[in-house]
């Protein structure tokens, strides 16, 4: 544990600030330090008092070793890391949980988010909205695949759901203290926080942001954990697909009805025979389906499974600028 080495206990000022910025940091050591100095210069220039909240979400770089040297350095910065690799949103609600602030904003921590669109979520915040979401405009430095997977799934899941969605919705936003517990209070095994935040309601407003570049280091999504995301995200708010198992298995049990009764003809004609096309065409199309079902049910039942655990979201295992004498916490619930 750092807790003998962190900075003495945070001042009431730091304590209760106006704004907490959470960023998930994931092997971003060189992003750390460039973060800290962009947020810092913004939010000290507008006289807003805030604290940075750093989520180590289980790097293998020194990303948490410059957390601390942020937080050695600056009394508004805190640190947590987590036991593992927990994701992008386990990270993200890590954060949420130890923040203070009377509002917080959730951003990335490579530079993509830019410091300064703060500044208007906040004016936003000033002027009574709860919740304030961000639009990324799509620049020429964002690639024709993220763009199209993200149009794609954003209308896919406004479809399957009916929770509305804007493309381009990242978790980028600042939530009101209120809209920060009841997301904390929410508990969903499956964190889709975009979709919560969306869910829980509250007065909002949207900001469009030009994306930056990435300060430095590499994108840390690969495909397979957007599509994990994706598709975890579509089977906590929707039972879409399995409405859509029965409505298939409908249909198609009409359509062997038919079948059935065509053969039933032919059989009166006495010509039975060369019924092995048919036969097959049933089968085929009948095992098809099963199977869709099955691997329907079989995934849902996946997620009760998983939420039947009941298992943490997070781990946390070091923190560095937080109050020694806080009690100890462990995980999420
Ligand atoms: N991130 C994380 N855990 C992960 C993946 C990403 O904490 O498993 C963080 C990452 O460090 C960054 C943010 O989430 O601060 C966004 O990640 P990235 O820049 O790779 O995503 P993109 O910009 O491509 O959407
Ligand atoms: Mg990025």
């Amino acid at each position: 544990m750092s807790a003998d080495s962190g900075p003495p206990p945070p001042s009431a000022e730091v304590d209760r600030p106006v704004l907490s910025i959470v960023a998930p940091m994931y092997n971003e050591e060189t992003n750390v330090g460039p973060f800290v100095a962009a947020v810092a210069q913004v939010l000290d220039g507008a006289a807003i008092s805030y604290e940075v909240v750093l989520v180590d979400d289980g790097s293998r770089d020194g990303t948490w070793a410059a957390i601390e040297a942020a937080a050695q350095a600056r009394p508004a910065v805190r640190g947590i890391s987590l036991s593992r690799n927990f994701g992008h949103q386990g990270a993200l609600l890590a954060g949420l949980n130890h923040a203070r602030g009377q509002a917080v904003v959730t951003m990335d921590g490579d530079l993509q988010h830019p410091p300064p669109t703060v500044l208007e979520l906040h004016a936003a915040w000033r002027e009574g909205y709860r919740v304030v979401n961000t639009r990324r405009l799509d620049s020429e430095d964002t690639s024709f695949f993220k763009r199209l997977t993200s149009r794609t799934f954003y209308w896919l899941f406004s479809l399957l759901t009916g929770v509305r969605m804007e493309a381009g919705a990242s978790d980028f936003r600042l939530l009101d203290r209120d809209a920060v517990n009841a997301l904390i209070r929410l508990g969903d095994a499956d964190l889709f926080i975009r979709g919560l935040v969306s869910w829980l309601g509250f007065r909002t407003h949207t900001i469009p942001y030009q994306a930056g570049r990435r300060h430095s280091g590499v994108p840390k999504f690969t495909l397979r954990k957007m599509i994990r995301f994706s598709t975890g995200a579509m089977l906590s708010f929707s039972a879409f697909p399995l409405r859509l198992g029965i409505t298939a298995g409908f249909v198609t049990s009409l359509l062997a009805l038919a079948e059935v009764g065509y053969i039933l003809v032919a059989y009166a004609r006495g010509r039975v025979v060369p019924g092995w096309a048919s036969v097959m065409t049933v089968m085929s199309v009948m095992f098809c389906v099963l199977f869709v079902l099955l691997g329907i049910i079989g995934t849902y039942l996946a997620k009760v499974y998983e939420i039947l655990k009941r298992r943490p979201r997070f781990v946390i295992e070091n923190r560095v600028g937080f109050d020694p004498n806080a009690p100890p916490i462990g995980y999420d619930r």
